[in-house]
């Protein structure tokens, strides 16, 4: 599943493989490549990959930025 970057840490998540339910926030980091700038985010009950995110392209950021003004993404 692929998680969006900006709202993900706000979300309910269920896992799929424990049925564990909570905020984005709660997720593990799991493997991160920095060359794609992906990141792998895990359960924190059993651990399996939830999903993951890309990093946004600069436009994208100010993009998103322009279109939600004032809206917390929980990166702050
Ligand atoms: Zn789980």
């Amino acid at each position: 599943m692929r998680l969006n970057y900006f709202t993900f840490k706000k979300e309910d998540i269920e896992c799929s493989h424990c049925s564990w339910k909570g905020k984005g926030t709660a997720l593990c980091y799991g493997d991160f490549s920095e060359a794609h700038a992906i990141c792998d985010m895990n359960c924190p009950s059993c651990f399996e990959t939830i999903g993951f995110w890309a990093g946004p392209l600069k436009e994208e950021l100010e993009k998103w930025n322009r279109e939600n003004p004032g809206v917390t993404t929980g990166w702050e």
